[in-house]
Order: structure tokens, then C-alpha cells, then sequence
């Protein structure tokens, strides 16, 4: 027989967008399952630097000060074109309560998570349990079934939240429509130690002609390097043997010519980000909310999936939360999911467009087009107002909103109250 539970809100999927829902809604005291089909959050290469944004978020909810011991400050950002620097960008000269974006593995951060929720009677995770079919009354999605470690499993909800990515599944079963714009690039990924004499608090981007490479300071004493290559070319480049990234390397790091021989041996060493933007036009549907990825799939530029994950996550909850409270809370579940929606859609779609015109200038490969690049960036690095309008606008948008408002933005109990002007630099 097909085991049964009933919830108030069932999340599919326990990644950032996931667990920091499910925690504010525990918080809330709402009842709130999330079903994970992975048995661990052991996932590296994935979701590392936190946006500002989030870093502050992250503070406010209580979970930075659990997660401190494995974090690594980013202070500054230089990018290099054709060896030499053309822009730099140092964090301490924005007036935000939370300047710097941060390193924080994602496994140390959902473990933080999923410990913080299930502190609250509420909050149940359900792992090795995925999600294969939506459950409708009429045309309303009421829940999912699963199939768990136990066998299969039913779960009845008010509300279902697809939090499970930028492959969801979830949404293509419910049939909401998303236009898949993929880039003229993927990304390969491995960590290497970081040399003697590297600043550890400094992210560079190194470009050359339209080859390009990220080198990310992270913990323990490593640097996360992602570079591009061609749109499906894995293939081919691992053909040539793992020689062919050591020489990538050569070019864009020759300081870390040495370690990354010694670090990365073989492709396994190595993760594949296939590049693509979704951008999906409904959020919502009756029953049914989508958030995080799974809503809008960004690209590394500026890495800003987890905190448009966690800032959805937060935006979410209270509407939800008064919802389930309502007269006719069917009603008033579908009016959440507009809202959450009407919320969030501007500043997502600001941080696509400053990601897609950084992926254009990355494609640039003839010379005219080379130099006028470098021209760009050195004119952002000489006027502080379009580096506060370029990065700010992506990085602070957040805290830029609430300092505007002059109103504290809303967490629940449990979380620490969020100043509406802004603490003090820490
Ligand atoms: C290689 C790589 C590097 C990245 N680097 C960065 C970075 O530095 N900074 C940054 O901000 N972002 C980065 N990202 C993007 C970032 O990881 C995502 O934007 C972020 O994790 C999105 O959070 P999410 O909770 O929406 O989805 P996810 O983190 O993808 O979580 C979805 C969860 O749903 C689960 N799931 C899926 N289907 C089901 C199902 N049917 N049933 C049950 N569970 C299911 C999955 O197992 C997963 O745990 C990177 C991504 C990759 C792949």
C-alpha cells in the first residue's frame, strides 16, 4: 500500500532555494516537508560564492555566525585582459551594511540549513526521496508522489514549491512554458592549492582573445577555477587528454602551472557547467509555485544563483505564510505565487541583463572588437559612478531596496530583525 502524509507546503528539491524556504516557513510555524532525492549534500563545484545580497541575508537569518569557520572573504575583483588589468573593483568602497561577497561550500551551507529548520516541529526532510508525478484536485496541484527509500509515497499539500533546479522537473510536468537560451559557452570547473604568494581575498577574471578564466580564493587554501570552452566541446577537449586543460591553464595562470598538474589528473577532477538562461513567463499556477532556479536559471557571471535562490526564498515565505492563514486560503495561495512573482521578476531580470552583456563581451575574439572591450572595462574602472551602477546594481540591489524603503524587510521570528538603513560595515 502507497504510504500517505499531509503537510501544509511540500518543497520538491533541498538546495539553497529549498532549505531557506522550508527554514522561514518552520519559522512561521507552518508545516513544511521537503522531499531531496539525494541521500547527502556532499555536492562540490556548485553555488560557492555568495552574492553580498545573501552573505547579509545569511547573517539575518542566523546561519552565517554556524557557518563562519568555512567562509573566505572576497574583497576586491580584478579582471585582466590580454595580460594586463583592466578593471578592479574593491568592495570596501560601497557604502552597504554587507560589502563583500563571500566562499561558503554548499554543503556547509545546506547542512546549516536543514539544522536550523529542524529545530522547528514543523520542518521535516525527507531525503532519498524524488519526486516523479504532481498530484491535481481539478486543476489544482495538491500535492506530489514519491518514491522514497521506503517504497512509494504520497504527499498531500496545500501548496507545492518546485525548488528543484535548472533541470526541474517539476515544472515540466506541471506544464509551465520557459524559453531555454542557451550560450555560446560552458564551463569547465576543478579546485587546485592556491600558490605561495596569491591573495586569497582577490577573485580574478583572466581574458584572452574570447578564452576566459575565473580564479575563485575558497577554503581550505584553494582556488576554484572555472574557464570556458566551446558551446557541447567537453568532448573534444577531453579527446586531447587532460594535457589540453594543464595548457589552458599555462596560458591564463601560469602560476598555477605546477599545482594544477599535481591536482588535476584526470577529467574526474573536473565538473561541466552547461551554460543556458531560462527564463520561464509563469512562476505560478494554481497550487503550484516555482522558485529558484527552476524559476530562473542565471549564469556564473557575478555568481548569482544562490542569492536570487535565498532572496526568492525569503520574499516567499511571509506570503505564504499569511496565506495559509486566510479565510479561503486557495484563493489566497494563488494571489502569493503573483505577488512573490511581481516581486522578485525586476531584480532577476536585472541581473540577466548585466550577465548577458558580460557573456557578449566574453565572445569577442576579432581584434577591433578585443580592443574596444578593454576600452570599456578601463572607462568603468576609471568612473566610480558606473562601477556603482554595474556592480551595485547586481551585487547591492537588495540592500540598496531596503535602505530605500526605509522599511525592515520581513523574516520570521526566530531570524534577526533586518535594519531598514543598514548596520554597520562588518
Ligand atoms: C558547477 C556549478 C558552479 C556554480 N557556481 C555558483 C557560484 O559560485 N555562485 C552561485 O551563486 N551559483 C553558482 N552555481 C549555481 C547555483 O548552484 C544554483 O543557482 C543554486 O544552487 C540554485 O539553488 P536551487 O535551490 O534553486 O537549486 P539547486 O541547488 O539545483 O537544488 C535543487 C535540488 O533539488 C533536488 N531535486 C531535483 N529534482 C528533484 C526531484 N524530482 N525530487 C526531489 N529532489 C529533487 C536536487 O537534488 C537538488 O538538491 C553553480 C552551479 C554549478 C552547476
Amino acid at each position: 500500500m502507497t504510504a500517505a502524509l499531509n503537510t501544509q507546503v511540500c518543497v520538491v528539491g533541498g538546495g539553497p532555494a529549498g532549505l531557506a524556504l522550508a527554514l522561514e516557513l518552520a519559522r512561521y510555524s507552518r508545516e513544511v516537508v521537503v522531499v531531496e532525492q539525494s541521500g547527502h549534500f556532499n555536492r562540490s563545484f556548485r553555488g560557492e560564492s555568495i552574492s553580498p545580497d545573501s552573505v547579509w541575508m545569511l547573517d539575518r537569518l542566523g546561519i552565517l555566525d554556524q557557518v563562519r569557520h568555512s567562509t573566505l572573504r572576497t574583497e576586491r575583483m580584478v579582471i585582466t585582459d590580454g595580460g594586463r588589468d583592466v578593471l578592479s573593483s574593491d568592495f570596501s568602497a560601497f557604502d552597504q551594511p554587507s560589502p563583500y561577497p563571500m566562499e561558503l561550500p554548499q554543503p556547509v551551507l545546506l547542512e546549516a540549513l536543514a539544522a536550523e529548520a529542524g529545530l522547528h516541529p514543523g520542518f521535516s526532510l525527507l531525503r532519498r526521496t524524488t519526486a516523479t508525478a504532481l498530484r491535481y484536485e481539478g486543476d489544482r496541484v495538491a500535492g506530489v508522489t514519491c518514491s522514497g527509500p521506503d517504497g512509494p509515497l504520497e504527499i498531500h499539500a496545500k501548496l507545492v514549491v518546485a525548488a528543484d533546479g535548472r533541470f526541474s522537473k517539476i515544472r515540466e510536468m506541471a506544464g509551465l512554458r520557459y524559453d531555454k537560451i542557451p550560450l555560446e559557452r560552458d564551463f569547465v570547473w576543478f579546485k587546485t592549492p592556491m600558490p605561495d604568494g596569491w591573495d586569497p581575498h582577490t577573485l580574478r577574471v583572466r581574458i584572452l582573445g574570447d578564452r576566459h578564466g575565473l580564479f575563485i580564493p575558497t577554503v581550505p587554501d584553494l582556488i576554484r577555477v572555472g574557464f570556458n570552452i566551446p558551446k557541447g566541446g567537453l568532448r573534444e577537449l577531453r579527446k586531447e587528454g587532460i594535457g589540453a586543460l594543464h595548457q589552458r591553464i599555462d596560458e591564463l595562470a601560469p602560476e598555477l602551472s605546477v599545482g594544477v598538474r599535481e591536482s588535476v589528473k584526470g577529467w574526474t577532477d573536473t565538473s561541466m557547467l552547461d551554460i543556458f538562461t531560462a527564463v520561464v513567463p509563469e512562476w505560478s499556477m494554481p497550487g503550484l509555485v516555482l522558485i529558484g532556479d527552476s524559476a530562473h536559471t542565471l549564469t556564473p557571471v557575478l555568481g548569482q544563483g544562490v542569492n536570487h535562490a535565498i532572496v526568492d526564498a525569503i520574499t516567499l515565505a511571509p506570503l505564504v505564510s499569511r496565506a495559509l492563514l486566510a479565510r479561503d486560503p486557495e484563493t489566497a495561495l494563488n494571489e502569493a505565487g503573483r505577488a512573490f512573482q511581481a516581486a522578485r521578476e525586476d531584480s532577476v531580470s536585472a541581473a540577466r541583463r548585466l550577465q548577458m552583456r558580460q557573456e557578449r563581451a566574453f565572445e569577442l575574439s576579432n581584434p577591433a572588437a578585443v580592443l574596444l572591450r578593454r576600452a570599456v572595462y578601463r572607462l568603468v574602472n576609471r568612473s566610480g559612478f558606473l562601477k556603482r551602477a554595474i556592480v551595485g546594481g547586481v551585487y547591492y540591489q537588495l540592500q540598496d531596496s531596503v535602505r530605500r524603503s526605509g522599511r525592515p524587510l520581513e523574516l520570521a521570528p526566530g531570524g534577526r530583525r533586518v535594519e531598514p538603513v543598514g548596520d554597520p560595515k562588518r
